[in-house]
């Protein structure tokens, strides 16, 4: 055998295309030639792998190697593909048998002496590998992690020799049986323990209930952040494959570890973020703040000091659910279906309307600040709430709102209700389902259009108000939206208009 097929997965975004690794020994002039276009960073693997092979007591063949890393037109960076590389030339200089090799999908990086260093993005990789039918080779770092794909094999090792012991069947690896490391959860903080903000803390169960974004408008120290903060734990639980497509995002993203998987993620990038920070991007595009916030809560306090044009990117993910980065022969995709939390002072000091009088700021510069905010994208946000500063005093018990678990559980009998109904959270009805499920009778439809016109809301927004209400319907257990709904609905409209 001169020809030797190892099977192993590159990373493209959140996917983990499948790579083959040629390896084929001719007689000639010792060289290795590596094709498939790899970039710099593999052939550096040429280096780390031949060391490795010397050093675990097997002979480097002194003939001309040929390896090709198919198919072609992936990116191919990071010592991911070492192992593989190393395998293919074990096994086509029959060193190792090849028999198994059919079976297996490897990944990692060799050090020098041969040990495994583990790699990122494993358990894209672990899902692939999985649903191919194939026994998975980590470096035994990744391993807790490609084990999260239940149902899979996964074999662990430290050093190239472990491998090589078990494919000559000297000493066969157990598969490797998963510790639960990963499935640590913190408890969600608690909405109780924030005080007072009854209108705030209903809005914010509206919001969950129907998956609706939310603006928190109001001067600092009035707890806006511990507000969104609630969020996550108002929201359903996240179901398997929710929360594997959550974990993939963060391996692939190199966090690590996969925080407290498997909850809801909630993400609070600063307003200084850059664009790619903030939505993803770099020349092997990465995830951004919004992909980390996929299937959880995207807070950005300050909304209008975040870059305008940073802030307009968002509109496409806020409608699809995912975001395309364009580079320059092709596009990756990510996913980005948060639920968006904004934060915003009322004027440029933040104390306009407090009662103590200390807002200084003039007519335009509170015109200006507001108007960093494009219609647009307040136009997204279906609930607009204002946070008064409490007037109660601290300390004081504040026994009077709902805690966590008891309004999760109003919002999980409200979004069943939708489920059943339309297969959708309220927030993502299209329009035929708007007009099904938001039917009005005539005199309520006509009182909605002239509050509408009074307001000079668009259409957009009266149709935004028309899911809210029928959210606040789910929240009563009542099919039909009626004349009160709506007019709460409105009312998160028009505080800020
Ligand atoms: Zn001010």
């Amino acid at each position: 055998m001169s020809l030797a097929i190892v099977h192993s997965r590159a990373q493209v975004g959140v996917e983990a295309p499948a790579v083959t690794v040629e390896a084929h020994l001719a007689n000639g002039l010792p060289a290795l030639t590596l094709v498939g276009l790899p970039e710099t960073a593999v052939r550096e693997s040429k280096d780390r792998v031949r060391s490795a092979i010397l050093t675990s007591g097997f002979d480097f063949p002194a003939r001309r190697i040929t390896l090709n890393l198919a198919p072609a037109d992936l990116p191919k960076d990071g010592g991911r593909f070492d192992l593989a590389i190393a395998l293919g030339i074990l096994a086509a200089s029959e060193q190792l048998p090849t028999a198994a090799l059919d079976t297996l999908e490897c990944l990692g990086e060799l050090a020098l002496s041969g040990s495994l260093r583990p790699v990122r993005g494993v358990l894209p990789a672990a899902l692939a590998a999985r649903a191919a039918g194939r026994t998975l080779v980590v470096p035994r770092a990744n391993a807790e992690e490609a084990s999260l794909a239940s149902g899979l094999t996964v074999l662990a090792i430290d050093h190239l020799l472990e491998l090589a012991a078990h494919l000559n069947g000297q000493t066969p690896l157990a598969p490797y049986q998963a510790q639960g490391l990963l499935r640590q959860t913190q408890p969600y903080p608690d909405l109780a323990d924030v005080q007072g903000q009854a209108a705030a803390k209903r809005a914010l169960l509206v919001a969950a209930a129907g998956s609706h974004n939310l603006l928190l408008s109001g001067p600092p120290g009035t707890g806006k952040t511990l507000l969104a903060s609630r969020l996550p734990g108002l929201l359903p639980p996240l179901d398997e494959g929710e929360a594997l497509e959550v974990a993939a995002i963060h391996s692939v993203a190199g966090c690590a570890p996969l925080a407290a998987w498997p909850q809801r993620p909630f993400r609070q990038p600063h307003h200084s973020a850059s664009g790619p920070a903030l939505v993803g991007g770099g020349s092997r595009p990465r995830p951004g703040e919004i992909t980390l916030a996929h299937q959880g809560v995207l807070f950005l306090d300050e909304l209008p000091e975040f870059d305008r044009k940073v802030l307009e990117v968002l509109r496409e993910p806020l409608e699809s659910g995912e975001i395309v980065i364009a580079r320059a022969n092709d596009k990756v995709r990510f996913p980005a279906r948060f639920q968006l939390v904004a934060a915003m002072n009322p004027c440029p000091c933040g104390y306009l309307g407090d009662p103590a009088g200390r807002c200084r700021c003039t007519p335009e510069q509170i015109q200006r600040y507001r108007a960093r905010l494009s219609g647009p994208l307040l136009d997204r946000i279906d609930l607009h709430i204002g946070v008064a500063r409490e007037a109660t005093a601290l300390g004081a018990p504040h026994l009077d709102g709902p805690d966590t678990a008891g309004a999760a559980a109003q919002v999980a009998a409200a979004r069943n209700r939708q489920l059943v109904r339309q297969g959708c959270p309220n927030a993502f009805l299209d329009l035929p389902g708007l007009h099904q499920h938001c039917a009005l009778d005539g005199e309520d439809r006509q009182w909605l259009e002239r509050a509408c016109e009074r307001l000079g809301l668009s259409l957009r927004a009266a149709h935004r108000i028309l899911k809210v209400a029928r959210t606040l319907a789910d929240l009563e257990a009542t099919p039909d939206i009626a004349r009160t709904h709506l007019a709460e609905a409105l009312q998160y409209r028009a505080s800020s208009a």
